[in-house]
């Protein structure tokens, strides 16, 4: 029997395998510096926790994306990557460029000034235009990296 999950149960987890599921993905997460998939998370931990199956991992993943927890990097349905967001994790902050050939995802910090002043002038605009209190913002370029070329 499969029990329902409300959406305040969501958030604390429904039941043991989506708690210690939330707990064990996080755990992924924080060891590692790549952007991972489902599969990948799923690989990582089925030795230890081989009660985990897939399909929780994308689940777990899903509440974790919808909570703020977690940052999706979308390719199709199952390939999208994951990260910890920047309040959760403890990378600093980043912007990402991403091969949509072969999936690789890379976090540059150097930014270069004209694109910090552009982001500031931007932030501001928008600020005022919406009336909108911006804490942050999410920056991916997409295209084709080197080895792909
Ligand atoms: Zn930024
Ligand atoms: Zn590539
Ligand atoms: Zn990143």
């Amino acid at each position: 029997l499969r029990k329902r999950c409300g959406w305040s149960e969501k958030l604390t987890g429904c039941g043991f395998r989506l708690t210690k599921a939330r707990e064990v993905i996080i755990e992924v997460l924080k060891n590692t510096k790549e952007h991972l998939s489902a599969e990948d998370i799923y690989m990582t931990m089925h030795q230890e926790y081989p009660e985990i199956g897939l399909t929780t991992v994308y689940r777990t993943l899903e509440v974790l994306h919808s909570t703020g927890i977690v940052d999706k990097f979308d390719f199709d349905e199952r390939r999208a990557r994951f990260e910890l967001s920047e309040e959760f994790g403890s990378k600093k902050h980043h912007h990402h460029l991403i091969c949509t050939k072969c999936q690789k995802i890379v976090d540059y910090f150097d930014f270069m000034d004209e694109e910090i002043n552009y982001l500031e002038i931007v932030t501001k605009g928008l600020s005022k235009k919406y009336d909108f209190n911006i804490k942050g913002h999410l920056i991916s370029f997409h295209g084709i990296c080197s080895n792909c070329k």
